[in-house]
């Protein structure tokens, strides 16, 4: 990889509901009427996030790591898979600059639920939560997001070369 003094990485994920009584989002458990599918505990913001890191490292991606039909990923946290890309970035000898992400969905209300998402994200990147910044859009009722039917997420990542890192 080459060593840019900054690398810019996008990540997106989404994953259908399903019955329930709550989502795991950010790294927090949510309570809502529904869950997400999937084979980890389907944190779209999480994965969103772990993607966006890799790819500003030019790193392949989530699954390449943690492929979801492998057994031990099963019902696996996902800030396993974060703090898995927090490593790649320190030994690559980044930091990370800042996130911004968009949790696009009808329910819950991200506005509320703001702050302790910027924390829990900013423990889990091991940086200041002024680095981050979680931003809510509803889906308007259109297509399958707007119909309760999926919630997706989009990251934005931008990591800047460590002082004085060799690597
Ligand atoms: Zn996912």
């Amino acid at each position: 990889m080459e060593k840019l003094p900054f690398r810019v990485g996008v990540g997106y994920d989404i994953h259908r509901t399903a019955e329930g009584d709550g989502i795991w989002l950010g790294g927090m458990r949510v309570a809502v009427p529904f869950s997400l599918v999937g084979q980890s505990d389907a944190d779209v913001l999480l994965h969103a996030a772990t993607d966006a890191i890799l790819g500003a490292l030019g790193d392949c991606d989530i699954g390449h790591y943690f492929p979801p039909q492998a057994e031990e990923n099963r019902n696996r946290s996902s800030a396993d898979f974060v703090r898995f890309a927090v490593a790649q970035m320190e030994k690559a000898g980044y930091t990370l600059a800042n996130l911004d992400c968009n949790i696009i969905c009808e329910e819950p209300r991200i506005a509320p639920l703001r702050e302790k998402l910027r924390q829990s994200l900013a423990t889990l990147l091991r940086v200041s939560p002024a680095r981050i910044s979680i931003k809510g859009r509803s889906h308007e009722g259109l297509d399958a997001i707007g119909e309760r039917r999926a919630i997706a997420c989009q990251v934005v990542v931008l990591l800047m070369a460590a002082a004085g890192n060799p690597s």
